[in-house]
């Protein structure tokens, strides 16, 4: 088998790798970077590339995907979730960076028609490949992806989550043996604080903005991190009125028909009974104007309605803005976490409410990573990907070290045959 790095080479986006085995060549995933003006993976032909296997619906490794499927030849694989995830996901990704896209909307609705779907642990042939999901425990539908030619075996691990949520199941552990593990190194070098820990404070949090009279607005990603704050705050027993808007209905509409892909679906589903829908302005008009906690995408205050909740928030001391995923430099999220600043009125404003950081991480933190890349038997070799450079290094030296295996931190366009 070979298998070129096309990206996510020392940095967080654009994830692509080419694998190929006699007459077969697949790409696993072909995501984008994600920022203002997007970036793409090397390019190969569509002619050469028989399918495109996802391994999740983020934009970072399905983004770029709809490039391939003009010519109605390529299929993609992926499990039921993660396409219809990735599809809602790209639609919106056009509707924002259209204009820097390689690609419209037809390509995704031919992206649509070409997919093939299966669930975790259906072993499935692409020509001359064999391949298997496991559950990444990431969001809903990722996978770990197994792939087989002649004697050899490839896994890799997408984005990967040890630790369960509410939401989730942890990832697969009984991996197996394989010949090369292309990782993730995301959070190779640190550890996160105890779950039970982060959502405790986040729920005292929560209740003491609301006791004060204030407004807490909780700018989540659409997929995951918004169902999952929801059901904290629900096992917790929270006693206020709790709303979510945006594009995080339409993905709760498409995790209540995959039930099997969440852990507890009956958890989720009286959690979004409890939930109040916000989907016409009037309900958003008067929504701010009662103590509550507003739960909305965009994740990092780019887009969506979160936008309009932190402009008619951010003035009043008694709210609060409660960051909780990774923000990404640039983004107004992140000038709001770091500088305090937002724009009202088209000027750089210094925010009154209070504004908190709260670690909900959908990655494994670096000991559990650690720990289930040991667990892969076989000696394998590692390329690390997917984290900033010092990441992906200081994980490849951990598992030379620790393992005896060679490890390395790919940049893009290296290739191996194993
Ligand atoms: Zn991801």
């Amino acid at each position: 088998m070979d298998v070129k790095v096309l990206g996510a080479a020392r940095q967080v986006g654009r994830s692509a790798f080419l694998v190929s085995h006699k007459e077969t060549s697949i790409l696993l995933d072909y995501g984008a970077l994600t920022t203002k003006v997007p970036g793409f993976p090397m390019h190969v032909q569509p002619k050469q590339v028989r399918a495109i296997v996802l391994s999740h619906a983020h934009l970072d490794h399905s983004g770029a995907a709809p490039i391939y499927f003009l010519g109605g030849k390529v299929k993609l694989h992926s499990t039921p979730v993660t396409a219809e995830l990735s599809s809602l996901l790209i639609q919106d990704f056009i509707k924002i960076s259209g204009q820097y896209l390689p690609f419209e909307f037809i390509d995704l609705m031919s992206m649509n028609n070409s997919t093939v779907s299966h669930g975790y642990l259906e072993p499935f042939q692409i020509g001359d490949l064999t391949l298997e999901f496991f559950d990444a425990g990431h969001i809903p539908g990722s996978c770990i992806t197994s792939v087989e030619g002649g004697s050899k075996r490839l896994l890799y691990t997408g984005d990967i989550n040890g630790n369960e949520t509410n939401l989730l199941k942890p990832s697969w552990k009984s991996l197996g043996e394989a010949d090369m593990v292309i990782t993730e190194s995301t959070y190779a070098t640190a550890d996160h604080p105890e779950r039970s820990a982060v959502e405790k404070e986040f729920v005292d949090f929560a209740n003491a903005v609301i006791e004060r009279g204030g407004v807490l607005l909780v700018p989540a990603f659409s997929v995951g991190r918004a169902q999952e704050i929801a059901m904290v705050l629900y096992n917790h027993g929270f006693k206020h009125p709790v709303s979510m808007d945006g594009m995080a209905l339409k993905v709760n509409e498409i995790l209540l028909r995959y039930q099997e892909y969440l852990k507890d679906p009956e958890l989720l589903r009286r959690t979004l009974e409890s939930t109040e829908q916000l989907v016409s302005w009037s309900q958003r008009r008067s929504v701010v104007k009662r103590p509550s906690v507003i739960v909305s995408p965009a994740g990092m205050l780019v887009g969506g309605a979160s936008v309009f909740y932190n402009e008619r928030l951010a003035r009043d001391e008694k709210n609060a803005i409660a960051i909780v995923s990774f923000q990404v430099p640039g983004t107004a999220g992140r000038t709001l976490l770091d500088k305090g600043l937002t724009i009202l009125n088209g000027k750089p404003t210094k925010v009154k409410a209070e504004v908190r950081r709260f670690d909900f991480s959908s990655h494994s933190g670096k000991s559990i990573l650690i720990d289930d890349l040991k667990k892969v038997k076989g000696s394998p070799m590692f390329l690390t990907v997917h984290g900033e450079e010092e990441s992906c290094i200081s994980l490849a030296d951990v598992l030379h070290q620790d393992m005896g295996v060679e490890a390395r931190a790919v940049v893009a366009g290296e290739e191996f045959h194993v």
